[in-house]
């Protein structure tokens, strides 16, 4: 953990700053904090392999106490869940080999753990939706150098669009460990995770971010009035100098009045705007916001959805600021030169050699699977052919020629290096 990242840490319960309990076991990678002990005004909690984890639940206590006893290894292997010493040094070997792939250390992680579709998450519809939108916002608000948080994050995904948008790296927010600790290793690499509760206050200064934003998650948020009020406080800079504003970005949370699968406890899109009390939000059908994606842009955040166009998207996106550039149709930015990770044939295809050329068949893992997230057929052909020797030229990575269109139809996609 870096000290600029501690700097904006506080207690979730105190608001105390937290700063490393040097009397306690603690050891540093250079200046960044790898192991020890935070403490506040009421409390101290464990840094884990880097990664400050700042609740209460019995798994951080215990991991506490571990770190107090010199044993940060045992302190991971709770943090992990791994209580079974065979499956945890097993573990252990995965977590610690340069070659290992996030499917590799997830699998290792155990059958409990993740789903299959991590595999298939940078072609979700949703996920288009998501990068298209966090890129127009936060190149808006974060100016090449200001801080993002992306809170109930999990493992990333959406965390990887923040990296090139500012100097300062994202800080990535879970409750799992696991998730965090995966994203920092593979999808967000240089994020800065902090593992906390999103039903407790936010472990963090008041303006510390740009951006605070949270997607596929809020409907599963118990205390979604306060988890609102802290976004707001987290983007509140009237103590500092920088008046410039910042934007709250919530995406894809489910709506109350349209059924969706993982339909969670929404509230209607009234029911949303309601949670606001210091910033006027505005509320985006998703279902037009994938047409404008799909369609090549530009994504208008200047529309005004009316009422009952939101209450028949079964998933709307909310946009908090007061920074007017948020608020204009953003051009989408043409697919990049070069892969920020590596070119890879989407795992959906299924693939049959025809001589020099391959010939690829659209095929949905399973019926679930469809039925969540089908929409990927507006962008992704039922069947193509390309050469061979298109396919091999992905591997160094430029994006020429028919690249460009397999990588914006999502045919190929950029993955993150060691993903599976
Ligand atoms: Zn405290």
């Amino acid at each position: 953990m870096r000290n600029d990242t501690l700097d904006l840490l506080r207690c979730p319960y105190c608001g105390g700053r937290l700063t490393l309990v040097d009397s306690l076991f603690h050891r540093r990678d250079g200046d960044a904090i790898r192991d020890g002990v935070l403490g506040c005004h009421c409390c101290i909690f464990p840094v884990v392999d880097g990664i400050p984890v700042l609740h209460l639940q019995t798994s951080a206590t215990t991991a506490l106490d571990q770190m107090k006893g010199e044993r940060p290894d045992l302190a991971r292997r709770t943090m992990f869940g791994l209580d079974d010493d065979a499956h945890a040094a097993a573990f252990d070997a995965v977590a610690s080999s340069p070659t290992a792939t996030y499917r590799d250390t997830v699998e290792a992680l155990g059958p409990n753990f993740e789903g299959g579709y991590f595999l298939y998450r940078f072609s979700d519809p949703t996920y288009l939706v998501a990068q298209a939108v966090v890129r127009a916002v936060g190149a808006a608000v974060l100016g090449g150098s200001r801080r993002a948080v992306d809170i109930c994050g999990g493992s990333g995904h959406v965390t990887r669009t923040l990296l090139d948008l500012s100097s300062a790296p994202p800080v990535l927010a879970d409750l799992y460990f696991a998730k965090v600790w995966l994203a920092r290793r593979f999808t967000a690499p240089g994020c800065e995770p902090v593992c906390c509760d999103g039903n407790a206050p936010m472990p963090f200064a008041r303006g510390a971010f740009a951006l605070a934003m949270c997607t596929d998650a809020f409907m599963y948020i118990w205390t979604k009035r306060q988890f609102v009020g802290e976004m707001e406080r987290l983007i509140d800079a009237s103590r500092t100098d920088l008046a410039r504003p910042g934007a709250i970005l919530i995406g894809h949370t489910h709506n109350e009045r349209t059924w969706s699968p993982s339909h969670g406890q929404p509230l209607s899109p009234e029911g949303y705007a309601d949670l606001f009390e210091t910033i006027e939000p505005r509320l985006f059908g998703e279902l037009g916001l994938f047409a404008a994606v799909v369609g090549g842009g530009p994504l208008d955040l200047s529309r005004r959805d009316a009422p009952d166009t939101l209450d028949a998207n079964p998933a709307l996106t909310i946009v908090a600021s007061r920074e007017p550039s948020v608020f204009r149709a953003h051009p989408l930015p043409p697919p990049p030169t070069q892969a920020s990770g590596e070119l890879r044939l989407n795992p959906l295809y299924a693939v049959a050699a025809e001589g020099d050329r391959m010939r690829l068949r659209l095929e949905f893992p399973n019926a679930e699977y469809e039925d969540e997230y089908g929409a990927c057929r507006e962008y992704l052909p039922e069947e193509l052919t390309i050469e061979r020797a298109a396919l091999a030229s992905f591997e160094s990575g430029r994006v020429a020629g028919d690249a460009i269109e397999l990588l914006r139809r999502k045919v190929i996609v950029d993955l993150p290096k060691r993903y599976y």
